[in-house]
């Protein structure tokens, strides 16, 4: 077996003061966190030439680093050993009478596949075997499709508009598409064995006077379940691409909400090392809809179980909250018009600079697939407002030439209508790639 050190997992009680040490006294960098949420851990990682130090953050006090750290403190917890076939080395150790802890390899951070060997086998040290995945580019196959997650940016003027990607995660076809026949919507919209399809989450940034983020994802407080029902795979994440467009948590200025389904808010809160749920974005007013804000809730839509009160009502509690009562500019360039429809009070984001428009259509138009008025999910609330919602919507938007942004299209971040003969069309937009 060829085996390269990969990093070295270390065991942080108080991150804040982990970071004074290994980013402010030794002056390293540290990248973005993932969170391997089947751990309740957070994983810093800090490159040292070929290998990394691998700083680990409990988030929730059952968590096996939690753990650790209450019986033994913080500090060296394992080390990684890089292997090209993961299966192969766990099948070599074992046959040499190696205990293994985990006797087939799972899911670990990065998207990597990993196996750890019991201490009791290693000399006292915890050894972690891992398999690299295959680099994402920021494009996978998946379908007839594909998947994309790159960052685009699209310049509007003074504006500079940033489409991100926190993963992707799938809903049912039939629930996606209404009273569309699965034949129809197939064909755009390749379903999995369990008829669910594919959808991106796209939160939007916009730099102009102030920094606003349009929406975060779905976040990382969904447990083992949730990832399952809903095929969440969150490998390249909002933390990441926010790192890739130079951008950090502690930027954003402004987080504008267009409704508050978990799907679009679950970005906005994160659990810390004791388990409180706090803001995401320290400095940021977060601005939601009022009625909104009052039926999410209150949960009594039929859509009950996509709101989730983990995800905003810690916004007030914060005292961050900053609720509107009607359609207006949110910072210059960008306004809120409530569109009805998906919800009772759904608003898409329209936003203008030097003469050129754009909206961030959110559920209106989930995917460019949607284009067509009548193809609208069956999600939605009050299916016959969307309709007229999004008969304006596009008879504007084919006339102005707006760029329309998806937040769910699984690889077509932005488009233009046009009308083919009366069958309305979308033409992908190309932003620059970062
Ligand atoms: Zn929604
Ligand atoms: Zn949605």
């Amino acid at each position: 077996m060829r085996a390269t050190l990969d990093h070295v997992g270390i065991a942080v009680k108080d991150l804040a003061a982990a970071l004074a040490f290994y980013r402010d006294a030794l002056g390293l960098e540290i990248e973005p966190p993932e969170e391997v949420a089947a751990q309740r851990v957070r994983a810093h990682f800090v490159p040292v030439g070929e290998s990394k130090l691998e700083l680990l953050e409990a988030t929730a006090p059952d968590s096996p680093i939690a753990k650790y750290v209450d019986k033994r403190g913080p500090g060296l917890h394992h080390i990684t050993l890089r292997v090209d076939d993961i299966a192969a080395a766990v099948a070599q150790v074992v046959s040499r009478g190696a205990r293994m802890i985990d006797h087939s390899p799972r899911a670990g951070a990065e998207g990597a596949l990993v196996a750890f060997i019991h201490p009791s086998s290693a000399h006292g040290v915890l050894v972690e075997l891992k398999q690299p995945p295959a680099r994402d580019r920021g494009s996978e196959p998946g379908g007839a499709r594909g998947r994309q997650s790159a960052v685009q940016r699209f310049p509007l003027g003074d504006l500079e508009l940033i489409s991100l990607c926190d993963g992707f995660f799938a809903l049912d076809g039939g629930a996606l598409f209404g009273t569309v026949p699965k034949p129809a919507w197939e064909r755009h919209a390749p379903a999995d064995d369990r008829n669910r399809v594919t959808l991106s989450l796209r939160p939007l940034v916009v730099r102009g006077a102030r920094t606003m983020l349009i929406d975060a994802g779905l976040g990382d407080k969904g447990d083992e379940q949730f990832r399952e029902r809903f095929a969440v795979d969150r490998r390249r994440n909002l933390d990441h691409t926010l790192a890739e467009a130079g951008l950090s948590p502690d930027d954003i200025d402004i987080v504008l909400a267009t409704h508050l389904h978990f799907d679009h808010a679950g970005g906005f809160t994160v659990r810390d090392s004791s388990g409180r749920l706090r803001p995401k974005f320290p400095r940021a007013q977060y601005v939601v809809r009022r009625g909104e804000w009052e039926d999410a809730s209150r949960r009594n839509e039929r859509m009950t179980w996509a709101y989730v009160a983990d995800d905003f009502a810690p916004l007030a509690e914060a005292g961050v909250l900053q609720l509107v009562d009607d359609d207006g500019t949110i910072m210059p360039g960008v306004k809120v018009r409530r569109t009805g429809g998906h919800t009772t009070h759904h608003q898409m984001i329209a936003i203008e600079s030097g003469g050129k428009s754009a909206a961030y259509v959110a559920d209106l138009i989930p995917t460019a697939a949607h284009a067509p008025d009548a193809w609208i999910p069956a999600l939605d609330s009050y299916p016959l407002d969307s309709l007229a919602a999004r008969k304006r919507f596009a008879a504007e938007a084919v006339e102005k030439g707006t760029l329309v942004i998806f937040e769910h299209d699984p690889a077509i971040a932005a488009g233009y209508f046009h009308d083919d003969n009366g069958t309305r069309r979308v033409a992908p937009a190309h932003g620059t790639n970062l």
